[in-house]
């Protein structure tokens, strides 16, 4: 796999591009099994600033076909993932009104969660070019997704376009659409807005929800950053962009962890169907000296970082040496990322994951095997390493056997803890 640099901002062309991190070579979030003769290689994933726009971007591209073919996070087998999915539907409907004339398109719909939170009547399509979904088609609209079913649906194993959407929907347009984690992917994001302008019906709403970059350098979130995702988000550089396509934001809210994620709804700025909530001025304001601050903010980041990462090695290592067995839960690219940018992965007995599909392999690169939530207690594991506290609660809940025997964690972000 051979990295593509780029030369200039993806969003606004400027060559004003400025270092803004560099985590080195890393190995691309993948799942790999220990016979393999091919060995992945590590690819650079280093951050710049466009000091024209503030848009903060990798500076090199890896192929998406590598990332997105074979994808190793599946929402379904998640209860929280499944839940907070559903909540940006039931957020959408409270502005939007949506029948069976209508259409909602989930775009990286991954296992089709997000679709099941609309009425069965309603007509759903989702975009995902990711072949090892379990998605089957029963009859012309159904669909089974690991024995659930979805009625009404067109899935299409392809990235999102217009000429395929158009295949599917002409000229009409879309009453809600979605893209959860997925805008920050893209390589041409200026495009991509001008596309949801386009398939946006006059009375609809976009959601965008993705990583808020302002709160994730703010609490030591480098499980954001990967190859994956291209580029990284503050509200304004965001809005603005949406505000030329023709959109306007009418209501804004941050979520997560330390509100580590952006949840932004757009309209048609032709139709302003709905008022624009206070919160977006309120962030706005917020907002007002990111410009001048980012380059700080970044270097305060890195300076964080390193304290942290000093932390946690010396939580880890000196567990170790009292004979002290740590673990990780869950392979997840930012977990990948964690293990790589910190140097941990020598600790690392195994990483525990729900995902059957996954067990018995490696997360790319490392010799960290992958288990079953029920394996680490029949290691007699210790530790179990966690990315955030959000995490540490879905890891509790799943790895019952492990807490009744007194198992303890050690969470690594925003401070490396063990509780
Ligand atoms: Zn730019």
């Amino acid at each position: 796999m051979a990295s593509k640099k780029i030369e200039k901002c993806r969003l606004c062309g400027s060559d004003q591009l400025v270092k803004a991190i560099d985590f080195g070579e890393q190995y691309v979030m993948g799942v790999s099994n220990p016979s393999d003769q091919a060995q992945p290689t590590k690819e650079p994933l280093s951050l710049v600033l466009c000091t024209n726009c503030s848009l903060v971007q990798l500076i090199y591209s890896v192929d998406p076909d590598s990332v997105f073919h074979q994808y190793w996070q599946r929402s379904g087998r998640s209860e929280k993932h499944r839940e907070f999915l559903h909540q940006v539907v039931r957020e959408a409907i409270k502005h939007t009104t949506i029948t069976f004339k209508d259409c909602a398109v989930d775009i990286g719909c991954n296992d089709a969660v997000l679709l099941e939170a609309y009425p069965p009547e309603v007509p759903k399509i989702g975009f995902d070019p990711a072949r090892n979904m379990g998605i089957k088609r029963t009859s012309f609209d159904t669909w089974t997704i690991e024995g659930r079913e979805l009625r009404n649906a067109e899935l299409i194993t392809q990235y999102f376009s217009l000429p395929r959407y158009k295949l599917e929907r002409e000229e009409e347009k879309t009453k809600i659409i979605t893209t959860v984690d997925v805008f920050p992917d893209m390589e041409d994001p200026k495009q991509f807005i001008k596309d949801m302008a386009e398939i946006l019906h006059p009375r609809g709403t976009w959601v965008n929800q993705m990583p808020y970059l302002p709160s994730a350098l703010k609490n030591n979130q480098l499980n954001i950053f990967s190859h994956e995702s291209l580029t990284y988000w503050n509200f304004q550089t965001f809005r603005k962009e949406c505000r030329n396509a023709g959109l306007d934001v009418y209501d804004v809210q941050l979520v997560g962890d330390n509100d580590s994620i952006i949840r932004v709804f757009l309209q048609q700025r032709k139709t302003g169907l709905n008022h624009t909530s206070p919160s977006v001025s309120a962030l706005a304001k917020k907002e007002a000296s990111l410009k001048k601050t980012m380059p700080g903010l970044f270097a305060q980041f890195g300076e964080s970082l390193a304290i942290n990462r000093a932390n946690l090695k010396d939580i880890i290592t000196r567990s170790a040496s009292a004979g002290k067995k740590t673990f990780a839960f869950d392979a997840t690219a930012g977990m990948s990322a964690l293990i790589q940018t910190y140097g941990l992965a020598a600790y690392i007995l195994c990483v525990a994951d729900r995902d059957d599909q996954k067990w018995g392999k490696n997360i790319s690169g490392l010799a960290v095997p992958i288990v079953s939530p029920d394996d680490p207690v029949k290691m007699s594991a210790d530790f179990c390493l966690v990315e955030t506290k959000a995490s540490l609660e879905e890891a509790a809940s799943l790895l019952k056997g492990f807490v009744s025997k007194g198992g303890k964690f050690i969470t690594a972000m925003p401070e490396s803890l063990i509780t």
